[in-house]
């Protein structure tokens, strides 16, 4: 324990109020409005839609407070307490190269944290997607994704992180600028392969038949001038009730994804306004502007992480004894979180102005009223609310509330 360690203990008291707060004005707040539709969705959402969506919504939120509280402890007990620097001693003493026993220090973390998490993930599959009629997932499918994910992560981020410890070893001080390009180098990558390569492995594409929807995506495609390789509609509902539609890849692996959910509730007009919304965030370079500012923000934090790597304190501080790149790189990414926490506003309002750029695109590719009248019904579909407090999504909705996206929607149509 240093001063460092207090501080970081404050930091994660301060973090974790603000959170704990936050949910629980969400709470009462929905709670609150739960027993009245809003009046603007008053002909288009059942009363029972509505009520059904604010227990939903106060259900998941409980969830989510005691995993921020598991996870504001499961962090101290794995630094302050002493279990980084256990595993560390523990695979060094094996007589492995250091490369090897830092790999396996931090696969050790990583599996511990995945099976420490995957109790949540259950229950909230399970129990509370359950209750509310969205579970088509089975245990059997539910325990293979999470096998598929764990070998993932190993089979990709551990060459990944014995390349970046080969550099942090090799290259001297500069280390962090070239980790920092091997890592930007490789999230491009990831998301070039990712619809076709990593995508199959948790789903199945089916290219969307020929017909009238087609037809008509075909011909937005051709107004806004864009192309992709290819129209696809993906399996959610082995999973899933919820639905949504995404692009996915980027340059010339690029593919427009459509949830079998989604193509079951929506009408042909309403597919084609959210497809546009879609393609609104390529044409307003939204894709591009967060790709920037995620680059900058890597390049500060290996910048400060070159500059920590050197200092005892930040080691020590942490309850790690011996200086290590690997635990140096572990720390970071562990804790940096705790102290970034006021740059999720900050992301949040960026990406709901970047929402009201795509529905004005969108209003303007296609029908405004058919954006509307399919948003009210994914709202509806997806239990979600319609009433969420002001603060907690002006501190954590990446999409604006649904009654002032509406109203920014119907002053376009
Ligand atoms: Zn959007």
């Amino acid at each position: 324990m240093n001063t460092f360690s207090i501080i970081f203990l404050i930091a994660i008291a301060i973090s974790f109020s603000i959170q704990y707060w936050l949910s629980r004005r969400q709470h009462s707040y929905v709670l609150k409005h739960k027993n009245a539709v809003p009046d603007a969705f008053k002909d288009k959402v059942a009363l029972d839609a509505h009520q059904k969506a604010a227990d939903y919504t106060v259900e998941k939120g409980r969830l989510g407070d005691i995993e921020s509280l598991f996870g504001m402890i499961l962090l101290i007990i794995l630094t302050l307490g002493g279990v980084i620097n256990w595993l560390f001693e523990f695979w060094a003493n094996l007589g492995l190269s250091t490369m090897l026993s830092d790999l396996a220090a931090v696969a050790s973390i990583v599996v511990l944290m995945t099976l420490l998490e995957m109790p949540s993930s259950y229950y909230q599959t399970f129990v509370i997607e359950e209750k509310y009629g969205f579970n088509k997932s089975t245990v059997a499918q539910f325990f293979k994704d999470q096998v598929i994910a764990l070998a993932l992560i190993t089979s990709i981020g551990m060459p990944l992180l014995a390349l970046i410890l080969w550099v942090m070893d090799s290259v001297g001080e500069l280390w962090w600028l070239y980790a920092w390009a091997i890592l930007i180098s490789f999230s491009l990558l990831m998301s070039w392969l990712f619809p076709t390569v990593i995508a199959p492995l948790f789903n199945k594409f089916t290219p969307m038949e020929d017909g009238s929807l087609k037809d008509r995506i075909q011909g937005l495609l051709a107004r806004c001038g864009f192309s992709s390789n290819g129209i696809f509609i993906m399996d959610g509902s082995k999973r899933s009730g919820h639905g949504n539609a995404y692009f996915t890849g980027m340059g010339n692996n690029k593919r427009i994804v459509f949830y079998d959910t989604l193509i079951e509730s929506l009408e042909e007009e309403e597919l084609e306004a959210v497809l546009a919304h879609e393609l609104g965030h390529f044409k307003c370079k939204h894709v591009i502007k967060m790709l920037v500012a995620s680059s900058v923000m890597t390049l500060i934090s290996f910048a400060i992480l070159g500059w920590l790597i050197t200092e005892n304190w930040f080691f020590s501080g942490l309850g790690v004894e011996t200086q290590s790149n690997a635990a140096a790189l572990l720390l970071f990414a562990l804790v940096s979180p705790v102290f970034t926490i006021f740059m999720q506003p900050i992301s949040a309002y960026f990406q709901r102005k970047f929402e009201f750029e795509a529905d004005d695109f969108a209003s303007q590719n296609a029908k405004a009223s058919k954006m509307i009248s399919g948003l009210v019904k994914l709202y509806e579909e997806n239990a979600s609310t319609l009433t969420p407090d002001p603060l907690y999504s002006a501190f954590h909705y990446s999409h604006p509330p649904a009654a002032i996206r509406i109203a920014h929607l119907e002053g376009k149509s």
